[in-house]
């Protein structure tokens, strides 16, 4: 249950004063629910006012404050010639005051003949004249003041000298918002300091309650960085809390003979880095804690072998292992390829996934509940409910991008006890981000690829330029080598076909049978059937969308085109350039571009010339975003963040996990003091799943 403290900022936003059923729409879309989502949209900038005595030329382009009186008033008859007010300061010299619209009429009552007034806004000049458009203030200015022209005191206070600027939406204005986020201000509580009290000191970090205010008041580092800190806090102190519970479970201990690992006979040595993990992963298995590891390594690096060294090892101790893939080809593939690799061993091997029915499907069940299947590989559809296990002891994911936490957590509850659990993806997230993301597992790397891989050279070309590309592919196909061509997810609207579809037609036009397609909508048994002659080579050009994002291999394809590349992230297009390279031909991966680019998506493609290097990319590619720029949400591979920029991951994310490590070993129950608050900040950021730990445990 959600401390009482929390109320407040968990209450609707309908719930500030004035807030009606007009703003429903833009309050949902600007995603401001509650009253916490309020204090949490933070200005873009800030208006910034100057008080003035005197109207100056060299004002123009500053937001001033000054006292008019007003001498002419010219109406205005439409959009060309508006509602024009002229202003004259004390020395006599003019304003012109600019109303479009349907402001003329309010304006004409705010400002009569020989009025005196303050306002306030931003100063132009139009021809040899000062103009100000739609002030943003008016308010009389009391003449009959004591002390005259030049008390501040009266003046001032009328209008803020520094206004906040908030990201807006059609049907709210900013004044409006100014309005919520004071009510939502004026509403916050006090809540116990949740951050270490040395690193406050040390930061020079005021308190949540006056952070936040802060925030909203002028542009304020300082006050960024902390609230920053508590959300960066918050998820580490979930990831070790989720790890705890791991490792107060037991396990099976997997130790392994190297009986079965020894017979195996493959073509080639393993590098270092395999070497090297492999060894990490079998210290993992050998104790009856769960192991939590996940397994980075660029596509290509080799990361099946690994997993199935592991599988191995478990199968040596009489256990079963399960081979999770994110896809009915990728387990298909793996199956085929590890079936190969296994054919001299005593091991039994059997798919699972969610097409296989009947009797086949009975048998598979049978033997993982009586024993007889060591390995299973599949997708989901090995952890349904019907599926049981006669002694599960290790699961690994492969492509873990395409599962949630929530899957993760999942997958422990099939084992007696809780199975060890490894983890591999191939998404280059940056290191910074790594234990944003996973920060409640070890991390191996295999960070060196095998030997003997010719680079892939990438190219990239407008689309203007097609003609050429049909060419370079006619002359790539004769020589009776293979292709990939790529289309983003986008249907034609006028036909309702997706991109590839079309784009299949014309270079069926080309290529005739040659050409097959492989889309999202196409039913699975007919997507393996046509990935099957593409394989067996009956097929020689493969159009698709991304779902050959993941670990297919064909190493007879040399040749990866990507159209419309600026619509790709940079992670996905690094894995499609990753389906290439794999055999000992020279591969090249063609990226199309749009005629028109935006300079980012410029430097952005040419990023991918320069670099193979997968963390390398992912890294550059977070530099290149606009700092304004929300990070990308977690599935693109980016930050799981909404406070925290890059700058403050970088900065401080590692700060925020030692912080939470010690806590957590220190009192891991959260029953302290300093417990208590960060309850309440793991409430905040929503952190149920490690609050919910808590509570089993
Ligand atoms: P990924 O890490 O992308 O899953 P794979 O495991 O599919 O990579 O391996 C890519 C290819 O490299 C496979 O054909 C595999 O047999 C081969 N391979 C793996 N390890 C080595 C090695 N040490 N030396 C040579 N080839 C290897
Ligand atoms: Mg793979």
């Amino acid at each position: 249950m959600r401390p009482d403290i929390l109320n407040p900022l968990f209450s609707e936003v309908q719930s500030l004063k004035g807030v009606g059923p007009r703003l429903n729409k833009p309050l949902e879309r600007l995603k401001l629910q509650r009253v916490k989502d309020m204090l949490y949209h933070f200005p873009n900038s800030f208006t910034h006012r100057n008080y003035r005595e005197t109207l100056d030329i060299s004002d123009v382009g500053q937001h001033i404050i000054i006292k008019i009186s007003v001498i002419n008033i010219r109406n205005g008859h439409n959009y060309r010639s508006p509602l024009r007010i002229i202003g004259e300061d004390k020395n006599g010299d003019t304003v012109s005051l600019i109303f479009f619209g349907k402001n003329a009429g309010w304006a004409k009552k705010q400002l009569p003949m020989e009025s005196q007034r303050i306002i306030s806004g931003k100063l132009e000049q139009y021809g040899d004249e000062l103009q100000i458009v739609h002030p943003d203030h008016i308010s009389e200015y009391k003449s009959d003041s004591p002390q005259g022209d030049s008390s501040e005191s009266q003046e001032k206070p009328s209008v803020p000298l520094v206004e906040p600027i908030y990201p807006l939406s059609e049907g709210i204005t900013n004044g409006r918002l100014v309005q919520l986020v004071k009510e939502a201000l004026a509403i916050r509580p006090q809540m116990e300091e949740w951050i270490e009290p040395s690193l406050l000191k040390k930061k020079e970090w005021k308190s949540w309650h006056e952070s936040i205010v802060d925030m909203h008041s002028e542009y304020n580092e300082n006050a960024h960085d902390r609230l920053a800190y508590d959300e960066l806090l918050a998820n580490q102190i979930t990831m070790q809390l989720v790890r705890a519970e791991m490792d107060n479970r037991k396990c099976l201990p997997i130790k392994g003979d190297d009986r079965l690992t020894k017979m195996l006979q493959l073509p080639f040595e393993m590098t270092g880095a395999q070497k090297r993990v492999i060894g990490e992963i079998k210290g993992d298995l050998e104790q009856s804690r769960p192991m939590l590891r996940l397994l980075q390594g660029d596509v290509g690096s080799g990361k099946t072998i690994v997993a199935l060294m592991a599988l191995l090892q478990c199968v040596e101790s009489g256990y079963q292992g399960a081979f999770l893939a994110p896809t009915e080809i990728l387990a298909r593939q793996h199956f085929a390829n590890l079936q190969q690799i296994l054919a001299p061993l005593p091991v039994n091997i059997a798919i699972l996934t969610g097409r296989d029915k009947g009797k086949v499907r009975e048998a598979t069940l049978m033997g993982l509940a009586d024993g007889t299947i060591d390995i299973i590989i599949g997708t989901h559809a090995i952890f349904q409910e019907a599926v049981t296990y006669k002694n599960l002891a290790m699961a690994i994911i492969d492509e873990q991008h395409k599962f949630g936490v929530s899957q993760r957590l999942m997958l422990t509850k099939k084992g007696r006890g809780v199975p060890h659990l490894l983890v591999m993806t191939a998404t280059p997230i940056p290191r910074t981000l790594a234990l944003a993301c996973y920060g409640e597992m070890d991390v191996s790397q295999l960070d060196e690829l095998p030997p003997g891989r010719t680079p892939i050279d990438t190219v990239v070309m407008p689309d203007s330029r097609m003609d050429d590309i049909i060419r370079g592919l006619e002359r790539h196909l004769s020589a009776g080598k293979q292709a990939f061509w790529v289309c983003p997810l986008i249907e034609q609207s006028s036909s309702g076909k997706a991109a590839a579809e079309v784009r299949a037609e014309m270079l069926q036009k080309h290529f005739g049978d040659k050409v097959g397609i492989v889309h999202g909508r196409m039913k699975n048994q007919d997507k393996d059937k046509v990935m099957e002659s593409f394989v067996n080579k009956e097929i020689l050009l493969l159009v698709a969308t991304t779902v050959i994002e993941v670990g297919v291999d064909v190493p007879n394809a040399s040749l990866m085109i990507v159209e419309a590349a600026d619509s790709f992230g940079l992670a996905q297009l690094h894995q499609l350039r990753g389906r290439v390279g794999r055999g000992s031909e020279k591969s090249i991966c063609l990226l199309i571009r749009s005629e028109e680019l935006s300079e980012t998506a410029h430097a952005r493609l040419s990023l991918m010339r320069k670099s193979n290097d997968g963390f390398e990319i992912a890294e550059e590619d977070l530099n290149l975003r606009g700092a304004g720029e929300m990070i990308g949400t977690r599935q693109s591979g980016g930050s799981p963040f909404q406070v925290a920029d890059d700058t403050h991951v970088r900065a401080l994310l590692s700060t925020a996990a030692d912080d939470a490590k010690l806590l957590v070993q220190r009192d891991g129950g959260l029953s302290g003091t300093r417990g208590d608050a960060v309850r309440i900040l793991l409430y905040l950021f929503e952190r149920d799943a490690g609050v919910a730990t808590l509570r089993s445990g």
